[in-house]
């Protein structure tokens, strides 16, 4: 005679042997679970959570792309484990996501302000070769990454050159080659970064000033375009370019302006002229840059 307790039990164990059988006549749910290192008798307990892993598993055999994933959660599938009480599931990310990770992964060491979405983008492999005005600068990078961390002073670069050129492109196409061999690197939209700046006095001002400072490659993206006060000039500005002169950390600048245009454009601030300043800003740069024009036609759509 059973008691209640062992007929209750037994009865669970029957229908739960019932569904699991049930289950495995379906060819591919049966080969699909025998391939796992489970005995049976657990695998029983959880069919409806295996079917689920079985169809999740299914899509992950016949995907074409990450971005037509079909899994409850994109990029990962759920798969059964076997753990001390019985079957732990986890999501576990697809070789696809892996791949799109590590790819992924150098934007980590990369801090990007205010520069456009294509431009985060930018890569060596993708730059035009049908323009000879970009020749001197890509002689210039290459250069740059084969002697960076080798040669103590390395400088920078002032791009200048008419709007459109692709010069933010290069400079983020340097930047992200830099950032895979994981060294940190910061891109400003300069006039976006100054209004943001200022208008964090109250906050982490300190922070930003400091971060910008110190970090190793450093692009200020469009100088010659902020509206100039003699805070940003002498107090933010100055300061910066001073730190990074005396640590020798490789500085970029990008500009509409020739040299001699943004030292007319930094000796005007809101409240005066004051041609000396200006050039002090404008030798600072010399000293931390080699200065490329690049004409080229205008590439925006
Ligand atoms: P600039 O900074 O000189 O004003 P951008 O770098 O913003 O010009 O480039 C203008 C547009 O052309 C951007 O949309 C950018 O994505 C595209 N572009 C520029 N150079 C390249 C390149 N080498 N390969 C692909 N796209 C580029
Ligand atoms: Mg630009």
């Amino acid at each position: 005679m059973l008691d209640i307790k062992e007929y209750v039990e037994k009865s669970n164990t029957t229908s739960l042997k019932h569904s699991y059988m049930e289950a495995c006549s379906n060819k591919e749910f049966y080969q699909y679970v025998s391939s796992l290192p489970i005995e049976e008798e657990i695998l029983m307990k959880y069919t409806s959570t295996l079917e689920e892993c079985f169809l999740e598993h299914d899509n992950c055999e016949h995907c074409k792309s990450f971005s037509s994933c079909k899994n409850k959660v994109n990029g990962y599938c759920l798969t059964p484990e076997k753990s001390k009480k019985g079957i732990d599931f986890s999501y576990v990310s697809c070789l696809k996501k892996k791949k799109i990770d590590l790819e992924n992964e150098y934007l980590k060491h990369i801090q990007y302000y205010d520069i456009p979405k294509e431009i985060r983008r930018a890569s060596f492999k993708e730059v035009y070769k049908d323009d000879t005005a970009r020749v001197p600068v890509m002689k210039y990078m290459k250069d740059f990454v084969k002697n960076y961390g080798k040669k103590e002073k390395l400088k920078g670069l002032y791009l200048n050159g008419s709007f459109g050129a692709g010069k933010t492109y290069l400079v983020a196409a340097l930047f992200n080659d830099m950032a895979k061999k994981k060294v940190k690197c910061a891109g400003l939209y300069y006039p976006e970064f100054l209004r943001d700046l200022k208008a964090s006095f109250k906050t982490d001002y300190e922070e930003k000033f400091n971060y910008i400072k110190k970090v190793p490659l450093l692009l200020l993206d469009d100088i010659g375009a902020e509206n100039v006060s003699s805070f940003s000039r002498d107090e933010i500005l100055g300061p910066i370019l001073q730190y990074r002169m005396e640590e020798n950390l490789p500085t970029f600048f990008t500009s509409n302006l020739t040299l001699e245009e943004l030292e007319n454009h930094l000796s005007m601030t809101t409240t005066g002229v004051d041609k000396v300043k200006a050039k002090r800003i404008i030798e600072r740069i010399k000293q931390l840059t080699v200065s490329i024009e690049l004409v080229s036609k205008n590439r925006r759509s």
